[in-house]
């Protein structure tokens, strides 16, 4: 079976200003690098429509209406000092957490194998109530959520390999025992959360702090316990909150990773965690900030999945 690579045009919609990181350059970057590809074990497909329904197992009803009414109609709104939206990013945010939607039907229709998300804007800093660090909803939350609802599973592991802390995610499944999420992450660091006694009620978080300057080898063996914890919990679907900012070039943290690092983290994991969820994984992007590192980044993230069988 083929790999999904969900997308869509309204990414382009969502402005952030001039000279803004999360940009509207990086899902181009990405997407001209697979078009140019033109790997025929890719199957390319547009998200899902989005009700407020399904938000509201993941942000409050409050919340959701806060932000239908922020988006401006015209030039930009501050959500905060960087979550910066436009008119435009009403359709890209929706779309985002449609993107991750239509990659799990995907997977559970057996239309492909496993799915990427190349979607903007991120999600895994957005709270229950709260957007932040250029997130508006938390896309991964949402489909962890729907994964448990509609499909019925009762165990999923999010793995978020962005160099920033997802605290977002942390806070909405502190309390939920079907949903492990794991993060490897620069520490101390933006948003400043994620410390290794940051445990979740049922001990269903789990945080690998790593200090700035972090090379691969580190990195990788660091990632043995991520491997672990994933065995120990036996999920029966796994999701990737997939940043690429912890790449050497990356502009906005200090971690040493390679492109090729986000091969194997990825390769790696699905061969250990086969037995348990039959290569069930959607991935989706959040950050990664230098449009090369990206481009290599997700190449290599998505070739791994491709490859595995
Ligand atoms: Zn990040």
């Amino acid at each position: 079976m083929k790999t999904g690579l969900i997308t869509s045009d309204t990414y382009q919609n969502h402005n952030t200003g001039n000279g803004h990181p999360e940009q509207i350059a990086r899902i181009s970057a990405i997407l001209e690098n697979f078009k140019k590809l033109n790997n025929k074990d890719i199957i390319w497909k547009k998200p899902s429509k989005v009700s407020n329904k399904l938000l509201e197992v993941t942000h409050s009803i409050d919340y959701i209406k806060f932000i239908q009414n922020s988006f401006p109609k015209k030039e930009l709104y501050f959500l905060d000092g960087d979550t910066i939206i436009s008119p435009g990013s009403k359709e890209a945010t929706i779309d985002a957490v449609g993107s991750i939607i239509s990659a799990i039907d995907g997977v559970q229709n057996k239309e492909f194998k496993n799915a990427f998300c190349a979607v903007r804007p991120p999600g895994h800093h957005a709270e229950k109530n709260k957007a932040m660090g250029f997130c508006i909803y938390n896309n991964v939350a949402v489909g962890a959520h729907y994964l448990l609802e509609k499909y019925k599973y009762k165990k999923i592991a999010i793995i978020d390999f962005d160099v920033h802390h997802g605290n977002g995610t942390q806070d909405i499944f502190y309390n939920n025992e079907k949903v492990l999420y794991i993060s490897t992450h620069q520490y101390p660091y933006y948003p400043g959360t994620g410390a290794e006694n940051e445990k979740g009620k049922y001990n269903n978080i789990f945080n690998i702090p790593l200090p700035a300057g972090t090379t691969s080898d580190e990195y990788l063996n660091a990632y043995e316990f991520v491997l672990k914890k994933i065995k120990k919990f036996k999920p029966e679907f796994i999701l990737f909150s997939a940043g690429f900012d912890a790449h050497k070039d990356d502009p906005l943290a200090q971690l040493q990773l390679t492109s090729k690092d986000f091969y194997d983290l990825t390769k790696r994991t699905l061969a250990h965690t086969k037995q348990y969820c039959d290569g069930k994984v959607v991935s989706i992007l959040e950050g990664g900030y230098d449009l090369k590192a990206l481009q290599e980044s997700t190449e290599m993230h998505v070739n791994a999945l491709i490859e595995f069988n």
